[in-house]
């Protein structure tokens, strides 16, 4: 009896398994055209001075409009790109696209664009970086990378490296997500990050747990003395904006001051 239940369990995790194998096939071969197609476009989302309430910057967020299932959000496709390699040639299309984008604003607000950490550990990335800020005529002090704390926790130097020589030349670069990852705070004094970006688990649970409102005291406050600025995102109502206020958190992003939009000022640009 058992024997046979175990059989038929076995027998459905094989399908499951099966299945599973077969929808990352068929997303890595519908990526691989996308890239060619010109699938992909970038929606963009303000992030506002805390205080002032303007805007600082626009983060681009990538989607897919693929033409089947529609629009497909980062978390869907993502990981599977970032398995294949083909996170590199989406990541330069992105970064193309939001300079592109930016240096055509009347308004001198900074783009900040998510970097994987597969791209950080390439050596050519710097390279294409300012290949470009060239071609775009974007001021490298416009540009913001947004990148995680997995992307450091390798033993290689490259990433490092990289984010140093891109800041001496003007880039801001903003640690996202962070308080999800493991980082080491010798690296992160080490590297002098810009920004910290507050993730969101804790900023949506100011108001219900204590502990989210401790854990943001604590990052904001040891932003501060790195001498770097503490960003929140995924701030979707009044009561938390003034909760991040009293913590001292420079600046918001989130619903309550705008979704990611295919657009700008009203125009929809498609890359
Ligand atoms: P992220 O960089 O942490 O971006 C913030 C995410 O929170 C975005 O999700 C945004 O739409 C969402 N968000 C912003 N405000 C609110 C809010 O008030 N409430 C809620 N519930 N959500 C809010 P999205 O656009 O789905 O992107 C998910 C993740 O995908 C990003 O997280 C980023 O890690 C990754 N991603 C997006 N675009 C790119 C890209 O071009 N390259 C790479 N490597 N990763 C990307
Ligand atoms: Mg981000
Ligand atoms: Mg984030
Ligand atoms: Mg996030």
């Amino acid at each position: 009896e058992a024997k046979k239940e175990g059989a038929g369990k076995i027998k459905v995790f094989r399908q499951w398994m099966l299945d599973k194998l077969q929808e990352s096939r068929t997303l890595e071969h519908d990526m691989a055209l996308a890239l060619v197609n010109k699938e992909f476009v970038v929606y963009y989302q303000p992030i506002v001075d805390s205080f002032s309430q303007e805007i600082y910057s626009y983060e681009a967020l990538i989607r897919w409009i693929h033409p089947l299932k529609g629009l497909l959000s980062p978390d869907s496709f993502i990981p599977v790109a970032e398995k294949t390699g083909m996170i590199n040639e989406m990541g330069k299309l992105v970064l193309e696209m939001a300079c592109r984008e930016a240096a055509s604003w009347v308004i001198p607000a900074k783009i900040s664009v998510n970097v994987s950490p597969v791209q950080l550990s390439s050596k050519a990335f710097a390279g294409i970086v300012l290949s470009i800020l060239n071609e775009t005529g974007l001021p490298a002090e416009r540009l913001e990378l947004e990148v995680t704390e997995s992307s450091l926790f390798t033993e290689s130097n490259t990433p490092m490296n990289t984010l140093n020589t891109l800041r001496a030349l003007g880039v801001n670069i903003s640690i996202d997500d962070f308080g999800t990852g493991y980082s080491s705070l010798s690296r992160l004094s080490r590297l002098a990050f810009d920004k910290i970006k507050i993730d969101k688990s804790f900023v949506q649970s100011i108001s219900t747990q204590e502990d989210a409102l401790n854990i943001i005291r604590l990052i904001t406050g040891m932003a501060k003395s790195l001498n770097m600025k503490a960003v929140a995102e995924g701030v979707e109502t009044q009561e938390q904006l003034e909760s991040l206020k009293l913590l001292g958190c420079d600046f918001t992003q989130g619903y309550l001051f705008g979704k990611p939009q295919p657009y700008i000022d009203g125009k929809i640009r498609y890359g």
